[in-house]
């Protein structure tokens, strides 16, 4: 088990499963966001869709992981940084994706800028997906 698994459940009073630790040890362990059905084969379908909906559902309200729009339509998750709680879970930031290798990451010092709405508009949130080559990927392009 990744070292972080235990600290982030019991920092968020989450009671230990197996799902909630692998789920926990698939983001650890990579730099990137995952979609539900990446994160299924990541598992190895050993569990159902609807425990692994749950626990990511769970996870986005405890401020452990938050929603990264993907360009392919699908959503994706990303580890929230420490910082982050239940209540306290605003970080609007820019994500980035590579068109090679397909992962995105989050640019968490890069905020999303501000903009100012026309008349009777109110924003609510935003999201900033910018596509390029990663430092992995560059050159090969
Ligand atoms: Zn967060
Ligand atoms: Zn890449
Ligand atoms: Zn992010």
């Amino acid at each position: 088990m990744h070292p972080s698994v235990d600290k982030i459940l019991a920092s968020n009073k989450i009671r230990h499963t197996s799902i909630r630790e692998e789920v926990l040890g698939e983001f650890l362990g990579k730099d990137y966001a995952m979609s539900q059905p990446d994160l299924e084969k990541a598992l190895g379908n050993q569990h159902d869709r609807v425990t692994i909906y749950r626990t990511l559902s769970l996870f986005l309200d405890k401020g452990i992981l938050h929603k990264v729009l993907d360009d392919a339509g699908a959503m994706k998750f990303a580890l929230c940084p420490e910082t982050c709680s239940e209540h306290d879970h605003d970080h609007e930031h820019v994500h980035f994706k590579c068109t090679i290798c397909g992962q995105t990451e989050c640019f968490e010092r890069m905020e999303v800028p501000h903009f100012t709405m026309p008349p009777g508009y109110a924003m609510q949130e935003a999201n900033l997906l910018i596509r390029g080559t990663c430092p992995r990927c560059g050159g090969k392009g």
